[in-house]
C-alpha cells in the first residue's frame, strides 16, 4: 500500500479544499420546452410531466387523448 512520504501542510489541504467548495453550487436548472417552467435537467417537468418531447409518469395526464 503506497505510503505518503511528507505530511501534507495546512496550506496545501486548504487549497485543495478550496478547490473543493467552488463545485458545491445548487442544482442545474433549466427552462421546460413544454411549459417554460425552471426544472432540473435531466428530469420529467414537475408541472407537465414532459421529458424530451413526451408525457412521462402520471403527471400530465390530461395532456394525452
Ligand atoms: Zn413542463
Amino acid at each position: 500500500m503506497a505510503v505518503p512520504k511528507r505530511r501534507v501542510s495546512h496550506a496545501k489541504t486548504a487549497r485543495r479544499h478550496a478547490q473543493w467548495i467552488k463545485s458545491l453550487k445548487g442544482p442545474e436548472l433549466t427552462v421546460c420546452p413544454h411549459c417554460s417552467e425552471v426544472v432540473m435537467t435531466y428530469r420529467a417537468c414537475p408541472e407537465c410531466g414532459y421529458y424530451r418531447g413526451r408525457v412521462v409518469g402520471k403527471l400530465g395526464k390530461e395532456e394525452e387523448k
